[in-house]
């Protein structure tokens, strides 16, 4: 079955996490701009890391059979520097105009202060203006309370709430994301938040309609498989295939063409793969022999 990972950090991850996610089916991916750990001083640091992901990234992807697609946003965490914000703010209506990149995000509350907010407000607006959907970050602590005002700052925004993602969902806040009519992203992580098997037991709840799953795996202790790993626990427990394509490929697929940036007949053929390329003069290679498939 060939799978969606709707939100990963590949900028992080290695080739060996490229091949093993190739192997386990994952075909296409979602890497959201985010904070990258150490907090950036210059702005001139974020269009760099703007650059990469449509640039080198998507490239280091194609290189491996995957199809890599980009989110831009200013992250919650680095909106409250002041220093930095306005500036990220000026060079996000040139990068949201770019090829592949199919959504405003992630974006949201991380400690639920003023500017958070004020950014998120002013970033829905930049996603009405560019006619994209957007990606929703909630906070990791005080997600009940994060994830209800989150659903209130876009219910204000008159924006069809279809076109929001709101990510890192748990059993205390799917409901109220489902009714709101926003999709329910759902981050597997080793460990915290959602396992694959509560995954599971949410889908025969809730059903498939609107739910997305991902791996959220970034520079922290993460796992990119645990998308492949949640369809292994869905199998197990006697899911029909068509809801688990639904979650792992459907859904994410048709989230992020409301962008209008997804060719549909071309997502869905396998990438050829031809390690004798170039970006900017370099290539994955260590002097490795190139992998060259249906090229
Ligand atoms: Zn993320």
């Amino acid at each position: 079955m060939r799978l969606f990972d709707p939100h990963i950090h590949m900028t992080s991850r290695t080739t060996d996490d490229y091949e093993a996610m190739y192997q386990a089916g994952i075909r296409a991916i979602v890497e959201p701009a985010f904070w990258l750990g150490e907090p950036r001083t210059h702005v001139g640091s974020f269009e760099d890391y703007f650059l990469s992901l449509v640039g080198w990234e998507r490239f280091r992807a194609s290189q491996f059979g995957i199809k890599h697609l980009c989110t831009m946003g200013l992250n919650p965490k680095e909106a409250n520097n002041p220093r930095l914000a306005e500036g990220v703010m000026e060079l996000l209506p040139r990068y949201l105009e770019k090829d592949g990149v199919v959504a405003v995000g992630e974006i949201g509350y991380d400690d639920v202060t003023a500017t958070e907010e004020k950014y998120l407000i002013a970033q829905i607006e930049l996603a009405r203006a560019h006619a994209l959907p957007v990606l929703i970050h909630t906070p990791h602590r005080n997600k009940k309370a994060g994830t209800e005002r989150t659903l209130s700052v876009i219910k204000e925004s008159g924006l069809d709430p279809g076109l929001f993602i709101v990510d890192h969902n748990n059993e205390e806040t799917i409901a109220t994301t489902l009714d709101a009519g926003c999709w329910a992203g759902h981050s597997i992580y080793p460990g915290t938040k959602m396992d694959e098997v509560r995954m599971v037991a949410l889908i025969q709840k809730y059903g498939a309609e609107k739910i997305i799953v991902n791996s959220a795996a970034d520079w922290g202790k993460s796992d990119p498989l645990k998308v492949p790993k949640t369809t292994d626990k869905m199998l197990e427990a006697g899911l029909a295939e068509a809801i688990i394509k639904k979650v792992c490929w459907d859904n994410p697929r048709d989230f992020f063409a409301q962008s209008g940036r997804i060719d549909m007949l071309a997502i869905e053929q396998d990438l050829p793969i031809d390690q004798t390329q170039l970006h900017a003069e370099n290539s994955v290679l260590r002097g490795q022999s190139p992998r060259v498939e249906g090229a």
